[in-house]
């Protein structure tokens, strides 16, 4: 990649870094007139990004914060490559489509050299492409069938705000089941209350954005079953395991979530996440090539050769993708086992050390879903501070330990949640402890007066990301 020509190269600096003036906030925004030193403005710049947060202390993302270096190198080399121009780059090509394979062959497609899938930007645009082809195989079955193709709806539990995006953006009637008193999964009752013959599927979701824990997909699908024999009616499962699906093939092999169920059609996962790759990457995979309608497919010839595209963007950088591939051959199957064992022992001695502070109710402890934990106030109007002041507090240390109220039914329900991913070690479990307690020590000795800062609920969302 050619970054400079030499003149720029060779070009003294004319003036000092316009960019970085801070002192009119408007100045910033103003497209700068002159050239710069590329030095000056990399120093700029980086001293900015200085005063970011650190990521190892942020316990609520679930994406990638720690890469070997290997992984650095690789993306520096990929800089210039474009994963939609095939032509140019065929080995990154081929690359992604071993992924692919290699992805159908760990969530047991039954055709998993030939199955059909793709990369993405993450599991949003994934989980854009596996409502479109519900809908749109729902769609068809409807037309087959000579009836009304006007009002799709889709089923769903406390999902992540990505299928919010799909109903709206792609004109679906929403289905989602509320949270009820200590039920804040999906379960399979709730969902045959609500199928008809306009679903286009159940969207169920392997470590729900709220509590960390998996729905249960196997139950759902029995259920399901069970409705097509007696009513005829079909309706398709897609799985968002933007977490799960790079978890369960692991810790959990023997749960029954991926295509060894018939009606599990589609599977998104987050590279960027439990796949642990860089920041950009998704997956989206269908169970056998017919899953995926053809409609969504459209074949383009303007880079050179002829190539099947179904994304919903177009250029994209080739970097995540290369380094997903690596870590694909770096851990195996062992190296992955490995790294999430450790994440989830950590989740649940967090969550038996919490327990033990006194004031905390566990309500997910680490075992069975995403490696991490959450918790409740046993006593929330009793309590001299809010989870939410909890949170601000551990923030004043660096710790990232989000408060968040609940979907409906439970908006009510304030939760902490903590996140345990790779490069978290039992090291920094116990300085976090420490300054956990020495914030519940503090509240002890300085109570939050509630009657100022009232009851919170509304403002305090941390829980999407
Ligand atoms: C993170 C997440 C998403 C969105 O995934 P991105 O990779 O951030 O686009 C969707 N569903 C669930 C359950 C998630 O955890």
């Amino acid at each position: 990649m050619a970054l400079h020509t030499t003149e720029e190269l060779t070009a003294a600096p004319t003036h000092a870094v316009e960019t970085c003036s801070h002192d009119a906030a408007a100045e910033t925004y103003l497209f700068p007139e002159r050239k710069q030193d590329a030095h000056q403005v990399y120093e700029c710049i980086h001293q900015q990004l200085v005063l970011d947060g650190n990521s190892q202390q942020n316990l609520a993302t679930f994406c990638t914060t720690w890469i070997e270096p290997e992984v650095e190198q690789l993306m520096a080399e990929c800089a210039d490559k474009n994963m939609i121009d095939k032509d140019e780059y065929p080995q990154t090509a081929a690359i992604e489509e071993r992924c692919v394979h290699m992805l159908a062959d760990l969530w047991n497609s039954p055709e998993a050299a030939t199955t059909i899938g793709c990369s993405t930007t993450g599991s949003s645009e994934a989980a854009m492409l596996g409502g479109l082809a519900l809908k749109l195989n729902w769609r068809k079955r409807r037309k087959a069938a000579g009836k009304s193709i006007d009002t799709p709806n889709l089923i769903m539990g406390p999902v992540q705000v990505c299928w919010h995006k799909f109903c709206r953006y792609f004109d679906v009637e929403i289905r989602e089941v509320p949270m009820e008193g200590d039920s804040l999964l999906l379960t399979a009752e709730e969902v045959l209350k609500r199928c008809d013959e306009n679903t286009i599927g159940v969207v169920v979701t392997l470590g729900v954005t709220f509590t960390l824990q998996f729905e249960p997909v196997h139950a759902i699908s029995l259920a399901l079953d069970k409705l097509e024999e007696e009513t005829g009616l079909h309706v398709p499962i897609h799985v968002d395991g933007a977490s799960g699906a790079f978890l369960a093939p692991f810790t959990q092999p023997d749960l029954l979530w991926d295509f060894r169920l018939p009606r599990v059609k589609s599977i998104n996962a987050s590279g960027h996440k439990f796949g642990l790759a860089p920041l950009g990457v998704g997956w989206a995979l269908w169970r056998e090539k017919q899953d995926l309608p053809e409609e969504l497919i459209f074949e383009v010839n303007y880079l050179g050769g002829n190539m099947p595209t179904f994304a919903l963007n177009f250029s994209r950088p080739g970097g995540e993708i290369i380094c997903q591939y690596y870590n694909f051959l770096r851990l195996g199957k062992e190296g992955y086992r490995e790294i999430q064992t450790e994440c989830a022992a950590l989740g649940r001695y967090l969550a038996e050390r919490i327990a033990e502070f006194g004031p905390f109710k566990i309500i997910y402890d680490g075992e069975g879903g995403i490696p991490g934990l959450c918790w409740e106030l046993k006593d929330p109007a009793g309590s001299n501070f809010t989870l939410y002041d909890y949170a601000d507090r551990l923030r004043e240390r660096g710790w990232l330990v989000p408060a968040y109220s609940q979907p409906p039914n439970r908006e009510d329900l304030v939760i902490q949640r903590i996140l345990i991913r790779h490069g978290f070690t039992r090291a920094m479990a116990d300085e976090l402890l420490a300054e956990m307690q020495s914030a519940l020590a503090h509240f002890e000795e300085s109570p939050i007066d509630m009657a100022l800062t009232g009851a919170e609920t509304g403002g305090h969302d941390h829980s999407g990301r």
